[in-house]
């Protein structure tokens, strides 16, 4: 985890569209050092490329939508989170919709994809952010903050009034073992009237019980039933991976939350950049730890552009 990564060959995976049911198809192919997550819409002409950080956050409602130069790409965060849980820091997705194929709803397809091909170790170390003092956000349903821990570990509850979901509370210290075995395979999650408004409205045309558990007032729908007992305690914890990848580097902390989700996720991460007295960059070289000069998730951008996105 301590130098950069990318997969060692380019691999094609095609899926149904969340939004508008079609298929999709979409190539990820290795990057080089330093090139982080860029998106490359290849149904469009011109400058089609986004890169994979907080300045491009464009939407967080329903998903998390990255958008730069006018072009936009959708529902990014469980092939995001595939890329933090595997340990891969560089790579390029071409794809020829605005939206990534939703899969099974969760990021255990891409896992087993990147396990299929494999990762290749980079020359260059990663960055990491150390983080060295509390810092919290909040919003009228649920709180995110980050806490000092000389790991990387996860704590996060949720509360739905609902007789499947009621309370789940789990908590983590990451791994990559830890999150292909507990957290990958957590589907994403809703209720029959909302996928039934949002249809009724030309919208989540591609959502179905085949990439979604889909729950009436008082049970689960799919036949299968659950992954396991708190899959919906674990699929927000696999969506803040993949919220949290936007920061350009894994965080040296405890990621806390009560009833987040990805807008306040997003803001936590705006949070902590702005005070700069609660984190510390460093790479590890050799087994040691050494600081880094200043933040930059990516050559070119700077805090400030961080804001003006
Ligand atoms: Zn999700």
């Amino acid at each position: 985890m301590y130098l950069q990564k990318t997969i060692k060959t380019a691999v094609k995976c095609s899926g149904i569209g969340l939004h508008t049911g079609r298929k999709i198809n979409m190539t990820i192919k290795p990057a080089e050092v330093d090139e982080g997550v860029v998106f490359c819409r290849r149904d469009l002409p011109g400058n089609n490329k986004i890169n994979a950080g907080l300045h491009n956050v464009f939407d967080t409602t329903l998903a998390t939508t990255l958008g730069m130069n006018g072009t936009r790409v959708s529902t990014v965060e469980h092939l995001l989170s595939a890329f933090s849980g595997v340990g891969i820091s560089n790579a390029i997705i071409e794809i020829d919709s605005f939206e990534i194929p939703i899969m099974d709803g969760s990021a255990r397809p891409f896992v087993d994809l990147f396990n299929k091909i494999g990762t290749r170790i980079q020359s260059k170390p990663r960055k990491f952010m150390v983080i060295e003092k509390p810092v919290s956000v909040c919003d009228e349903q649920g709180k995110a903050m980050f806490l000092p821990s000389s790991k990387f570990e996860i704590t996060y509850d949720i509360d739905f009034d609902h007789p499947v979901v009621e309370k789940q509370s789990y908590h983590m210290v990451f791994s990559p073992e830890m999150y292909e075995k507990n957290i990958c395979f957590a589907r994403t999650f809703g209720f029959l009237r909302d996928v039934e408004y949002l249809q009724a409205r030309g919208l989540a045309l591609g959502g179905s019980l085949e990439n979604a558990v889909v729950m009436d007032d008082e049970k689960v729908l799919n036949k299968e039933g659950l992954r396991s007992p708190d899959e919906f305690v674990k699929h927000k914890i696999l969506d803040a991976i993949g919220d949290l990848f936007l920061l350009g580097m894994p965080i040296v902390g405890h990621f806390k939350a009560y009833k987040s989700g990805h807008r306040l996720n997003n803001l936590l991460l705006k949070e902590i950049l702005a005070h700069e007295e609660c984190w510390r960059v460093v790479h590890y070289f050799n087994g040691e730890e050494r600081n880094e000069k200043s933040y930059s998730s990516f050559p070119l951008h700077t805090i400030s552009e961080v804001y003006a996105g």
